[in-house]
């Protein structure tokens, strides 16, 4: 008999319930206990909805972050959140969010910028999120809560992906001082629960090693220093989950699919040789990626269990190295469902090399999805709108875990049992393999036709910025924005109106080109270089494009938790890509000439690229990503094309997510950078020599990756630096990039107001490294979610600040003094 199990299950709750109940908890309409019987509610409908497999995860509960509650439940707390007097929740939710001292906004402009203090974050910019804008997520952060308003203000954890998914932890903060001591009342809580609801409960905790890997040492100390202070405390937990009946714990190892340095993987052996004098079996959880080279210790650790992905491994002849080695006493957990997607799973292909290892391994088997679930949206059933046809393809957390009791079934009890199911899996493969909506020959063709010219400029950057000169006539220190102008409430209300049929298209079309006239007079009278035309019609930068490329489809509800209660709904890209409407109809062109018209400043068409399409997409698993990509470029080099057909000579390719999309193995990384790069060269290097094509990136850590940077060869690159200090520009200039480039002096995520001189001080910093006739002046990133009064007196200061720097080039001595 095969054992049915699952990692973790998503809590955000199908229509949102969790994201909604933190909401106006911190807003301060609902009680604690309001929001702790929401909570319980979706704990108890969770595992309802897990009724049917052996073992249900407890503990992958949590009303922020999963990370954070094991920092708590092990005592680890920040020093400034310690000796807080007031509900342990309250601490909890300072931590996470961050709260302002009383009536002290800008002395917390840390807690505001939360979801930034990691730059690999999408979160703050990509609105590809839920309705509540982010902006009023953060603000809240930062406001007097409703609750706990008895103490001083304290910064926010810093948060960043969890592994390679755009899931969003607070980072453990590690010090000399650091010191643990259990306290494991949450999870004892929850395993209370589950008991009285008569689950069979499997707990689920982080493991100790990747504890310590994902977290920060604060004083740059060694983390594993602290591996002989946590191991009693984990030890302490396990024994105290042994004495509440538990049986079996899962603790996750996910960076044993990364590559492990020796005295890490030596950690593992120190960690579970102490912790398997505890009473309870583990199963060791491992996922996202093969273990490849840590096999032998992964199947060698003293514990019960090895959960592995199987899909990365390579399924059946994947598998076998693994199986020779495990002792014969573990049991084998294989992830054959796709925990980080949301196709249906192929059932009988599965079966096909599931069974001779199921005969092989008999008891010894379990079977799982691949990672938790918290990577995918909650139940299909729920969607009214997707396209029949795709949702036919697709599979959310339900649907996967009803797959997984079919392969149990037919393991069990052979095929026959689950004929029907089987059939029904096999036909809904079948209508996507031969979709002509998957699959447009035109498209294919195009892609065969794809040449390296295609990914070529005609001449190199100087003498193509040469020709740019004389044709934008922009002075020293060209000022610009990166693109979205304040996304105000009017702007949102005519969108949603529009949406439900409330406001005509002319009315729509009508309301958005009062937006860009606005913006464009505003730009116009603070004397900026290059202008934009705001992006008011835009509701997300992926979504958008999305919308109008046939291959895509959207959801209703397919949403994923990205952090705390911010929930983010990736497209589904499903098909062949190709753009719906050209030429002037095209994506983009009637907004960008239109904005164009009104001004005889350059206006800046603005796109978002391949790359970040991709990476914030759920994408076809039966076509290589890379293959995907260069079709989303091919479209959106049309769409170039047709820009500079319609009269814009600056174009720019927004690559917010070029980063996050790196593969976790760096022995993998120069495979994703050649076709990322190449992917992005032949969406943009198509125009003619005067066109000066831009690209942005929401980040500053290009140390690793310059090489691919500088090899997308954009005339202009804009990043984030501001709160940086410049620093990093040192590794442009170590590795003489050779185009243009602005450093971002304007930290778009904080309401507060740059100074002149302070922008002033940022653009010496970075002429520094940079020849100054190649700098830029420019925010951080995008402005959507600030208001305009924010906006307005810092953008005046910017183009202030660049004004002086002219001046001091053209009077050094000033400059000096
Ligand atoms: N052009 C986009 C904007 O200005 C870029 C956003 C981003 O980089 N995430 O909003
Ligand atoms: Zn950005």
């Amino acid at each position: 008999m095969v054992t049915l199990h699952n990692l973790g299950f998503p809590r955000i709750g199908a229509q949102r319930e969790l994201k909604f109940a933190l909401e106006r908890y911190w807003q301060g309409k609902d009680s604690a206990t309001q929001l702790q019987t929401t909570a319980a509610g979706l704990r108890q409908q969770n595992w309802a909805l897990q009724a049917a497999l052996d073992w249900v995860p407890v503990g992958d509960f949590s009303l922020y972050d999963q990370v954070l509650d094991l920092s708590f439940a092990l005592g680890n707390l920040p020093e400034r959140a310690r000796g807080f007097h007031g509900e342990k929740l309250d601490n909890y939710f300072r931590v996470a969010r961050g709260r302002s001292a009383p009536g002290g906004a800008a002395a917390d402009a840390r807690a505001n910028t939360n979801t930034n203090t990691n730059t690999n974050t999408n979160t703050n910019t990509n609105t590809n999120t839920d309705t509540n804008a982010n902006a009023n997520a953060n603000a809240n952060a930062n406001a007097t809560d409703g609750h706990g308003a008895c103490c001083s203000g304290i910064a926010a954890g810093e948060m960043t992906k969890w592994l390679d998914t755009n899931y969003h932890y607070i980072v453990p903060e590690f010090g000399a001082d650091t010191r643990f001591a259990l306290d494991a009342s949450v999870l004892l809580a929850q395993l209370q629960e589950a008991k009285a609801q008569g689950v069979k409960a499997k707990p689920v905790l982080i493991g100790p090693v990747t504890y310590l890997a994902i977290g920060k040492a604060k004083d740059g100390g060694d983390k594993l220093a602290l591996l002989e202070a946590l191991l009693p405390v984990y030890a302490e937990l396990l024994d105290t989950l042994a004495a509440q009946g538990v049986e079996w714990v899962q603790i996750d190892e996910p960076i044993l699919a990364t590559e492990l340095a020796a005295d890490w993987q030596h950690a593992f052996n120190v960690a579970y040789h102490q912790l398997k004098s505890c009473k309870i079996k583990i199963l060791l959880a491992t996922y996202f990626g093969a273990l490849e080279e840590n096999t032998y210790l992964a199947a060698h650790l003293p514990v019960a269990g090895l959960h592995v992905d199987a899909l990365a491994a390579g399924a059946g002849t994947g598998l076998a190295g693994l199986i020779n080695l495990l002792p014969e006493h573990k049991v084998l957990s294989l992830g054959v469902i796709n925990g980080r997607n949301i196709w249906k799973t192929d059932l009988n292909a599965t079966l096909d090399w599931l069974e001779p290892l199921a005969a092989r391994l008999k008891d010894r088997l379990w079977l799982a999805p691949t990672c938790s679930l918290l990577h995918v949206p909650v139940d299909l059933a729920q969607e009214q709108q997707l396209d029949a046809e795709v949702k036919n393809w697709l599979a959310f957390a339900v649907q996967k875990l009803a797959e997984l009791q079919v392969l149990g079934a037919a393991l069990s009890q052979g095929r026959a049992a689950v004929h029907a199911q089987l059939a029904a899996n096999a036909a809904a493969l079948a209508s996507r393999r031969a979709s002509p909506r998957v699959h447009q020959l035109a498209v294919q063709a195009a892609q065969a036709d794809v040449t390296a010219d295609m990914e070529k400029r005609r001449s190199p950057h100087a003498q193509r910025s040469a020709v740019q000169a004389a044709h934008l006539q922009l002075p020293a220190y060209p000022t610009t924005t990166i693109g979205s102008f304040p996304q105000t409430p009017e702007i949102r209300q005519a969108r949603s109106q529009f949406k439900k049929g409330e406001l005509s298209a002319p009315a729509y079309l009508g309301a958005m080109r009062a937006e860009i006239a606005r913006s464009v007079r505003e730009q116009e009278a603070l004397g900026l270089d290059v202008l934009v035309h705001g992006e008011a019609e835009r509701n997300d930068m992926v979504e958008y494009f999305g919308e109008q490329l046939d291959g895509y489809a959207f959801s209703q509800y397919g949403w994923v938790q990205s952090y705390g209660s911010r929930c983010v709904k990736p497209p589904i890209l499903f098909g062949d890509i190709s753009r719906r409407h050209q030429g002037k109809q095209a994506m983009t062109v009637d907004w960008a000439v239109y904005a164009q018209s009104l001004t005889s400043k350059p206006m800046k068409g603005m796109l978002t690229g391949p790359v970040t399409m991709l990476n914030w997409s759920f994408v076809r698993d039966d076509q290589p990503r890379s293959r995907s990509c260069q079709q989303l470029a091919l479209a959106i080099r049309q769409e170039v094309l047709d820009l500079e057909a319609a009269g814009l000579s600056v174009i720019q390719i927004d690559e917010a997510a070029l980063r996050e999309g790196l593969p976790l193995r760096r022995s993998q990384w120069q495979t994703y950078l050649d076709w990322a790069v190449a992917s992005f060269r032949l969406c943009a290097n198509g125009v003619q020599d005067g066109t000066q094509i831009h690209t942005h990136m929401c980040y500053s850590e290009f140390n690793d990756i310059l090489p691919a940077i500088a090899a997308m060869d954009a005339d202009v690159i804009t990043i984030e630096t501001s709160r940086s200090d410049m620093e990093l520009l040192g590794a442009f200039s170590r590795f003489a990039y050779p185009n243009d480039m602005g450093p971002g002096v304007y930290d778009i995520h904080s309401p507060n107001i740059p100074s002149t001189a302070h922008m002033v001080a940022l653009m010496q910093e970075a002429a520094q490294h940079i020849a100054p006739q190649r700098l830029w002046v420019n925010p951080d990133c995008g402005l959507k979610t600030r208001q305009w009064e924010e906006v307005l007196p810092a953008l005046r200061n910017m183009v202030a600040a660049a004004q002086q720097l002219r001046q001091a080039e053209l009077s050094p001595i000033e400059q000096a003094s």
